[in-house]
């Protein structure tokens, strides 16, 4: 069975065709500035590159495209739609209401949109997705996976902000984590690879990339996190600035005459490796070259990038009382051996020690000297095979579901 995995943005649509007999990549695509002019779809099948700049004035018009590409005789991979089984839409934001992946029918659109105010950035994006893929491809089961549902197993010591507990409970106001996908896949692969089952393992999975997050995985399941109720909180990251004290905001606002929500904006926007390195950049490339050109400013960011992680790092073998292994994933944690370095360093006290020739590694490798009592992993995250194990999984029965005409019905 042919699984379309998506993606959507609010003004992007990733998407990737995977074959899920050999797990395989048949396509991958990307549509760019959706309702903005210059838009265009650009996707990579058989070894061939399909590009066209087309007017996509919504998500409908993108999803269009996305059929025309896929299905095209010369640049395609497929020979018509109905050679796809089931598509798996990623979902930044389940709250509460989901602890895993689900068929969409009514009753989860209609907990999507309650969950706006939680997301307003993303989960109308992929509303709009999963919106404009039902009208486009009518009848094809869906199923939405989100990034926060590996979190909900998080005990409420973990996910309680130190508040009135009214705010709890009235507006649901928590840490719910993110990229949750990431974090569970590669906690499994780390299971395989040391050869014992997840459920008596203690785990650290670092994702970092231009975002970036780390989780304590007890037994399989996520007791802790560092992104929030949003993904600002925890590390620093490409543009956000991770933890802070809150009064930093009020003071922003005031001191600089913005109002509170510019201020989360440079928080969001300006702040993590771009704002620490005086503007130089927010993408590591850029700071490791400085760093190791010798200047300041990318010293600097690279230094509390790298201290805060370390801290996450020991605060989460307190939290679990040991750890087995810890996992690189993303585009940092996958590709800098730097970056892990100037991480994991002088944690010999905590048993945790680099091999610095496995650590120049690239792929899937164990990176720790062999006397370590924890080991070190990088490995290779893939959200979209995940999303696409999930949708397998969970459409065997959804598409007698989503043919009831009751249920087509309630989708509006
Ligand atoms: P992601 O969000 O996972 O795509 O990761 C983006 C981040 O990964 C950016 O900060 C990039 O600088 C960093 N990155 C990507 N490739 C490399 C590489 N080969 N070496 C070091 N950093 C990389």
């Amino acid at each position: 069975m042919n699984i379309l995995v998506v993606n959507a943005g609010s003004s992007s649509l990733k998407y990737q065709l995977i074959d899920m007999t050999s797990e395989s990549l048949l396509a991958k695509g990307l549509c760019e500035r959706i309702g903005i002019e210059g838009s265009n779809i650009e996707q990579k099948a058989n070894g061939r590159v399909y590009q066209k700049t087309l007017p996509l004035k919504n998500h409908t018009e993108a999803f269009g495209a996305l059929v025309g590409a896929l299905t095209d005789p010369e640049y395609g991979a497929l020979k018509d739609l109905s050679l796809i089984g089931a598509v798996g839409h990623r979902v930044v934001h389940g709250a509460e209401a989901f602890t895993g992946s689900v068929v969409i029918d009514g009753a989860v659109m209609k907990a999507l949109r309650d969950n706006i105010p939680l997301a307003p950035l993303h989960n109308p994006a992929n509303i709009m997705g999963i919106e404009a893929c039902r009208s486009v491809m009518p009848g094809v089961p869906m199923v939405a996976v989100f990034d926060t549902a590996f979190h909900q197993t998080m005990p409420r010591r973990a996910y309680l902000y130190g508040l009135p507990y009214e705010y709890y409970e009235k507006y649901r106001i928590r840490r719910y984590g993110f990229h949750g996908t990431s974090h569970r896949y590669v906690a499994s692969r780390a299971a395989a690879l040391l050869g014992k089952p997840i459920e008596r393992l203690k785990l650290i999975s670092c994702h970092m990339g231009n975002g970036s997050s780390f989780a304590a995985v007890d037994g399989g399941r996520s007791v802790d996190t560092t992104m929030g109720l949003t993904p600002l909180e925890g590390l620093i990251m490409g543009t956000r600035s991770g933890d802070l004290d809150p009064a930093v905001i009020e003071m922003l606002a005031q001191t600089e005459g913005i109002s509170l929500k510019d201020a989360i904006g440079v928080l969001n926007k300006k702040s993590g490796l771009l704002g620490l390195s005086g503007g130089l950049s927010s993408d590591w490339r850029d700071i490791r070259a400085g760093l190791q050109a010798g200047d300041d400013a990318a010293a600097r960011a690279a230094e509390v990038f790298a201290y805060r992680a370390k801290k996450y790092i020991g605060a989460y073998i307190a939290a679990m009382n040991g750890c087995d292994a810890i996992l690189f994933t993303a585009g940092i944690g996958e590709n800098d051996g730097c970056a892990r370095e100037m991480i994991l360093k002088d944690m010999d006290y905590l048993g945790i020690e680099l091999d610095p020739e496995l650590n120049k590694a690239r792929g899937e490798a164990l990176i720790s000297a062999s006397g370590s009592r924890v080991k070190v992993f990088v490995v290779p995250t893939n959200e979209e095979l995940a999303i696409a194990r999930d949708t397998l999984a969970l459409t065997g029965t959804a598409r007698a579901r989503f043919n009831t005409p009751a249920i087509e019905r309630s989708f509006a």
